[in-house]
């Protein structure tokens, strides 16, 4: 077994409201010794971009492409941060072009979608990059360790400390926990991590702290919606019908259309050596089923391409997809809690030095970035406020 990891503060997951809250943690003056533990490869979670092995050269949002902010009551705290990222050249404006597909190649005049309501950012990189930027912008004195690829299974509380073993084996040793994640607090957890109890409930058992108790009670409530998205890395012959500049294209297909061809959305991502990737996103369970339990995923995806060139069929702005490099896959078991979100006065558990943050909470922007962001700025300021 490794050494004792030893920290002032430990967060699991490094998705964007992991990363928020960290910066504007440091900001604030805290000089402690951080780790962050996630299990991807990098940081971004449900905003991160793949990096493919097989597809040198390439970079795709996989998850969330871009981000919107539509608060209505135009929140002090989330319209300064994001003005922050914005004169730091982290994000911009997003100035790509969002159509809303209606049947017979008609185009919605508004975009109903609840993803690219109000004013949309893209990040000035990548999305798994937008996350490290947002910590390197506050991280000056080098306070933190990452460890990747490490899947905390196990949380243990004891004499005001909490242990945190990975699936690996390394052990954490930390006064303070934060979770950045609902999943080992969830009953999904039992499922993907393979084991007999939920770990906080496990760490800190029933009746020793109300909070706790309550989050539990309400997450049990709380589901995910799957999502899976093809990633299409095409041709250097492929291009589009027009001669659109943007690094991005958005098709959102509305509800009609989404039940007839089961996709939900189509980004189209303009690579750095001008090759079009496409990310088909889609929620729809039964096509997700029939995915996987296809046999053969190649004639699979050859029906999705089939599919995605009659959708376009008659569209002025796209080229029939002919060929293409690859197609590869990625399932978003829990893309984004729906139900409802945890009250913001479940968010620091006092009594045992825990404190959660992500888009599961009850903020304005639940299920989504905006949510997440707002989250870990209200963490920062409540950790801040008490110790
Ligand atoms: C396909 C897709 C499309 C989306 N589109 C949009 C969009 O257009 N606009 C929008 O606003 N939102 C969108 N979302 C939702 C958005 O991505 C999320 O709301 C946001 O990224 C959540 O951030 P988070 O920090 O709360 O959680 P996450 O990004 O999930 O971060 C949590 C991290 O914790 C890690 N983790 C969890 N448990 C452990 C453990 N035990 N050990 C180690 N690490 C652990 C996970 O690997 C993960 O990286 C989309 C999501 C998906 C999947």
């Amino acid at each position: 077994m490794e050494k004792d990891n030893i920290y002032d503060l430990a967060v699991i997951g490094g998705g964007i409201s992991s990363c928020v809250f960290v910066s504007n943690y440091l900001k604030k003056g805290f000089d402690g010794r951080i780790a962050i533990i996630e299990n991807g490869r990098n940081l971004g979670g449900r905003s991160s971009t793949r990096i493919s092995f097989a597809n040198k050269g390439w970079k795709l949002n996989h998850g969330s492409p871009n981000f919107n902010i539509f608060n209505t009551s135009h929140n002090k705290l989330i319209n300064t941060f994001i003005k922050e990222l914005l004169d730091l050249n982290i994000i911009q404006i997003d100035p790509s072009e969002i159509i809303e597909l209606c049947k017979d190649n008609i185009h919605n005049s508004e975009i109903s979608s609840v993803f690219h309501r109000g004013a949309n950012y893209i990040s000035t990189t990548s999305m798994s990059e937008l996350s490290q930027n947002i910590i390197t912008c506050n991280n000056f004195k080098n306070q933190i360790d990452y460890f990747f690829q490490t899947l905390i299974l196990k949380l243990d509380y004891e004499k005001n400390q909490w242990t945190l073993t990975s699936k690996n084996g390394i052990k954490f040793k930390t006064k303070f926990l934060i979770c950045a994640s609902s999943l080992l607090l969830h009953k999904r957890s039992l499922d993907i991590l393979n084991i007999n109890q939920i770990p906080l409930r496990k760490a800190i058992p029933i009746n020793k702290d109300k909070k706790i108790d309550k989050i539990i009670n309400l997450l049990y409530e709380q589901d995910y919606i799957h999502r899976l998205t093809f990633l299409i890395y095409t041709k250097s012959n492929y291009s589009y019908k027009d001669n659109y500049k943007n690094k991005y294209r958005y098709f959102i297909l509305n509800n009609l259309l989404q039940e007839e061809y089961k996709f939900e959305r189509i980004i189209f991502q303009k690579q750095k050596n001008n090759k079009l990737g496409i990310v088909l996103h889609t929620k729809n369970n039964e096509f997700i089923k029939e995915y996987f339990k296809s046999i053969n995923k190649v004639r699979f995806k050859e029906k999705l391409i089939d599919k995605f060139n009659e959708l376009f069929a008659n569209e002025k702005y796209i080229n029939k997809l002919m060929e293409y490099q690859d197609i590869s896959t990625m399932s978003w078991r829990a893309s984004q809690p729906y139900g409802s979100g945890i009250p913001e006065s479940l968010q620091v558990c006092e009594d045992h030095n825990i404190a959660f943050c992500g888009d599961w909470f009850d903020f304005e922007g639940f299920g989504r970035i905006e949510g997440a962001i707002l989250s870990g700025l209200k963490l920062s300021n409540k950790i801040n406020s008490l110790y």
